[in-house]
Parts: C-alpha cells; sequence; structure tokens
C-alpha cells in the first residue's frame, strides 16, 4: 500500500468528510485504501467474515458524483451532504443487507442470503455510506470474546494471542486496525462496549429504542440495541445519527427525535472544553468488582481526576442492586434467546437437513447447527420459561430487573448528569482463558450488562493502557442522553488530546498481514493446547 493510503485510512471520519468535500481525495480512492489493508489484515485478524470489494467500489462512485454535484453547487451544496457520504463503514454480520449473507456468526445460517436491508442499512444507504463487508461476532452474539464464532475467532490488534472482546469483536478490531472509521455492533449486555474497550475504540450503545432492530437478527429482543464504533466520540456522533429514530417496522422504537445535537457534534471543530464544566458524575462503588485488574483501576481512576481537574463535579454514589445483574441477565437473556432461536428449525432458514421426516430433520438442523454456547443458552432458557420454573426464575428476574432500573432512576432524580465506571473489568484476556468456564465468560460483562437490564445508554471511550493493552471508561446516562454522554466524552478527549497515550496505534497490527504468522485459528488452538497440557 502506497505510504498515503496508510496515512489516509488513519484520519478520523470527519476529516475524511472534508477531504471528499475539497476534492483531496475521491471516494473510490478512499475505499480502495481501506479495502487494501482490511484485505492485507485479514489473514492475521479475521475480522471480516465477507469483504465486498465490488460493490463497495460501486457505492463509493456513486458517492463521488453526489460528490461532483454538489462541487457544482458550492458552499450550500457541499453543506447540505450527509456526513457519511462516501465514508467506509463495518457491519456487523447480524445486519440484513438485501441479497448478502447473514450469518451472526452461526454455521445454522451458512448459506443464508437476506431478502431485505435492515432499516439501519436503509439509513446507511440513503447517508450515501460505503458498506465494506461483514465483520466477525460470536455466534448469535452470545459471549465476550468473539471466540464463539462458528466461522473462527478474531484477533485483537494490540495483541495477535489475545481477544478483542466481544460479541462484536470483529467490528471493533477493524476499526482499531484503521479498516474503517465507522462500525456497527449490537450490544445485549455489553457487545459493543466491552470489545471497544478491549480495542481501544469508543463504542456506545444508545438508549432501548433508539435505533430500529428492523433486520438484525435477534438475540434477546428487550435488551438487544444497534450502536455504533469509532475511533473517536465525533464520529461516533454521526453515525449514530445517521442510524438513529422512529421506524414504524419496529414496534420498541421509540416515536422520540433524534436530537439535532448529535449533528452538532459530529461536524463541528469546536473542541467543547467547557463541556465538563459543573457536571455532576456518579462513581458508582459497586462497579469497582472483585478480580478488578489494577491497571485497568488505576487508569479508570485517573481518568476520574482528570475529568475532576476539569471542573466535573464526581461523587460516590451506589447502585445496590448491580450484584444480582449478571444472575438476572443470565435468566432474561438466555429466555428470549430461546423463543427468538425457534425459528431455525431447518425449513425457513439457511441450509437445513432434509432427509429425514419433519422432527428428525429439525432437531439434526439444530443439533449440527448451533455451537455450544447457543446451547447453553436455549437449554437455560427453555427451562427458566418452563410451566414451573417460569414464576421461579423469569418472573423473579424481571422483578429485580425493575429494581436495577430503578436504582438508576434514584440517581438521576437526584440531577445526576451520567455515571462513570469501568468498562471491563480486565484488559484483553489470552485466546482459551475463559472458554472452559462460562461463568469466568459471563463476569466479563458485569459493569456492562445493568445499562441493558435499564435500557439506558451508554458509551466506552479509550483512557490509556495497562501492561500495554487499551482500557476503557464507561459513562452510562439517563435515557435519551446520548448527545450529553458524547459531549462529555467529547470533552475528556479534548482534555487528554495530547496525552501520550492516545499517539499509539495497535502495536501488533503490522503482523497482522504478516502470511508467515499464524491465523487467529490457529493461536486459539495452539492457547488450548497449551491449556491442556498445563
Ligand atoms: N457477553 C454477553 C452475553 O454473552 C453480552 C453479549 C451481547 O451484548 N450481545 O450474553
Amino acid at each position: 500500500m502506497p505510504a498515503d493510503a496508510l496515512e489516509l485510512i488513519r484520519r478520523p471520519g470527519h476529516e475524511l468528510a472534508a477531504g471528499l468535500r475539497s476534492g483531496e481525495f475521491s471516494s473510490v480512492e478512499l475505499i480502495d485504501a481501506h479495502l487494501a489493508a482490511a484485505e492485507r489484515d485479514n489473514h492475521g485478524l479475521h475480522a471480516w467474515l465477507t469483504i465486498e470489494s465490488a460493490s463497495a467500489r460501486a457505492e463509493a462512485a456513486v458517492a463521488d458524483s453526489r460528490l461532483a454535484n454538489a462541487r457544482r453547487e458550492g458552499a450550500a451544496g457541499l453543506t447540505a451532504l450527509p456526513p457519511l457520504l462516501g465514508l467506509p463503514v463495518a457491519l456487523k454480520d447480524l445486519v440484513s443487507v438485501a441479497g448478502g449473507q447473514c450469518t451472526a456468526g452461526s454455521r445454522i445460517l451458512a448459506g443464508y442470503t437476506a431478502p431485505y436491508d435492515a432499516h439501519i442499512t436503509e439509513r446507511l444507504r440513503a447517508t450515501g455510506a460505503v458498506i465494506l463487508g461483514k465483520t466477525n461476532m460470536d455466534e448469535f452474539a452470545m459471549g465476550s470474546s468473539t471466540e464463539h464464532s462458528a466461522y473462527g475467532p478474531t484477533s485483537n490488534p494490540w495483541d495477535l494471542d489475545r481477544v478483542p472482546g466481544g460479541s462484536s469483536g470483529g467490528t471493533a478490531a477493524a476499526v482499531a486496525a484503521f479498516h474503517a472509521p465507522f462500525g456497527i455492533g449490537t450490544d445485549t449486555g455489553g457487545s459493543i462496549r466491552q470489545p471497544a474497550a478491549l480495542c481501544g475504540i469508543v463504542g456506545l450503545k444508545p438508549t432501548y429504542g433508539r435505533v430500529s432492530r428492523y433486520g438484525i437478527v435477534a438475540f434477546a429482543s428487550s435488551l438487544d440495541q444497534i450502536g455504533p464504533f469509532a475511533r473517536d466520540s465525533r464520529d461516533a456522533a454521526a453515525l449514530l445519527h445517521s442510524v438513529a429514530g422512529r421506524d414504524e417496522r419496529d414496534s420498541t422504537s421509540a416515536p422520540v427525535p433524534v436530537p439535532e445535537a448529535l449533528l452538532a457534534l459530529a461536524t463541528s471543530d469546536d473542541a467543547a472544553a467547557g463541556a465538563l464544566r459543573g457536571k455532576r458524575l456518579g462513581l458508582p462503588r459497586e462497579y469497582f468488582v472483585a478480580g478488578m485488574e489494577l491497571g485497568v483501576e488505576g487508569r479508570v481512576r485517573e481518568a476520574v481526576s482528570a475529568l475532576q481537574a476539569a471542573g466535573a463535579i464526581v461523587e460516590e454514589v451506589s447502585l445496590p442492586h448491580t450484584e444480582y445483574g449478571l444472575a438476572t441477565y443470565y435468566i432474561v437473556a438466555p429466555a428470549e434467546a430461546s423463543a427468538n432461536l425457534a425459528r431455525y428449525d431447518g425449513i425457513r432458514y439457511g441450509a437445513g437437513r432434509r432427509d429425514g421426516d419433519t422432527l428428525a430433520n429439525e432437531l439434526a438442523t439444530r443439533g449440527e447447527g448451533f455451537g455450544a454456547e447457543v446451547k447453553r443458552r436455549i437449554m437455560l432458557g427453555t427451562y427458566a420459561l418452563s410451566a414451573g420454573y417460569y414464576d421461579a426464575y423469569y418472573l423473579k428476574a424481571q422483578k429485580v430487573r425493575t429494581l436495577i432500573k430503578a436504582d438508576f432512576d434514584r440517581l438521576w432524580a437526584q440531577g445526576f448528569d451520567a455515571l462513570v465506571a469501568p468498562t471491563s473489568p480486565t484488559v484483553a484476556f489470552r485466546f482459551g482463558a475463559r472458554l472452559a468456564d462460562p461463568v469466568s465468560m459471563y463476569l466479563s460483562d458485569a459493569c456492562t450488562l445493568p445499562a441493558n437490564m435499564a435500557g439506558l445508554p451508554g458509551i466506552s471511550i479509550p483512557c490509556g493502557l495497562s501492561d500495554g493493552l487499551p482500557v476503557g471508561l464507561q459513562l452510562i446516562g439517563a435515557p435519551w442522553s446520548e448527545a450529553e454522554l458524547l459531549g462529555l466524552a467529547r470533552g475528556y478527549e479534548g482534555i487528554t488530546a495530547s496525552a501520550s497515550w492516545r499517539s499509539l496505534e495497535p502495536t501488533q497490527l503490522a503482523l497482522a498481514g504478516d502470511r508467515g504468522q499464524p491465523t487467529p485459528a490457529e493461536r486459539a488452538a495452539s492457547a488450548a493446547t497449551l491449556a491442556g497440557a498445563a
């Protein structure tokens, strides 16, 4: 790749948007530079399940003609263009793109092609974003490491022997590795924020109902939210602005206007230095969980001090029902998953067995098509919903969920602007480290899943490194406060703009494209061998 292409893909989305408008480069050139990086690194990262070079170039050519027309109209024409026009975006492989694959990381959906565009795909097309391809993920978004993908794991660009987090690990790795400035993930219990933290980028889970779930493969419908990944909060605001908003086809998408403040954040050069002054931030003591790494706690506390130095008022607060978050999540999410995944009967979606009677075919299709983690969730969920256990488990979990939400509501009523907490208790872990013990994998999300249980927006932003690996700072806000959260994130980015860690890049990115290096699947296999020998 020419040196200028390497420089180009490192620029943030808003600078690329400016370059397209001024004619510094074309969208086709920009897309080619990103495609080349994605294709080069996919051997070592396996962030992408498909890279759609031909359709991406065609979409880029359309964007170039829109840009040329706007340039002829002059300044007014250029400012009227949508912020994402001609810019590349990575989609988690559970977003429907008409005519394209949509595996949700599962073998059961191999060969299935989406018959229509998801709501967010329509929105991305309308704003002229260029879809580069589909990224790897834990099967049906169940997991925190992307090791549960039926297509093999993804590596973390900071250390190829470690996981990128999950379940949206492919998107997070792709954005961190400069394959795209924008990416889409879904977050049911942390799957945007946790991989964003582990890969050193920004990831935002919107308020439940902010983004339509139409055309997204469902995991747990009362928890799932679609949201943006980016390398800074300004780009995250641009992507959220383009996909958010009411959609008649998802009855849970809320008729709440998309704040214009998001667009202002995305397009204004103002560093919003004053954004932190006088803001009241709660520091929930329950989020500093047992088992949290000292380096992670250290970076988060330093970030809190920096926020205070910039004029924020930080007070320790309590969310007393936090300790029940994990247990209740692992009733509610599997219960909903067991219902949602009942549709994969071998007849309606993807390739199924056709050689026995109907029931035998269905059992064989599901037996062969689902991986171990998905089966575990279906069994847990079916059990929790069965007659005699429904009241003891599912109903009880829903009641505790109300208490978890009430903990947060109390703080919003006291006038807190947001809560500040770690995103993940640890940095990226090694392949295999949590596979043998599902509960240790589930604990990865102890700090993220309460926001899903309460339907709240949350964002993870980079706040430094521990042992050379990224640490994420989480901000959780009241319902519909995404613009405020992004404003705070922008303020934090402003006060840490010259921090030395900001200039560091994923340390093993250069190795990813080296064909002599093992693939993530080979690394994971050797980790499993080492664990077996231990
Ligand atoms: N790790 C959690 C789970 O496995 C959350 C996943 C997600 O947010 N999709 O359920």
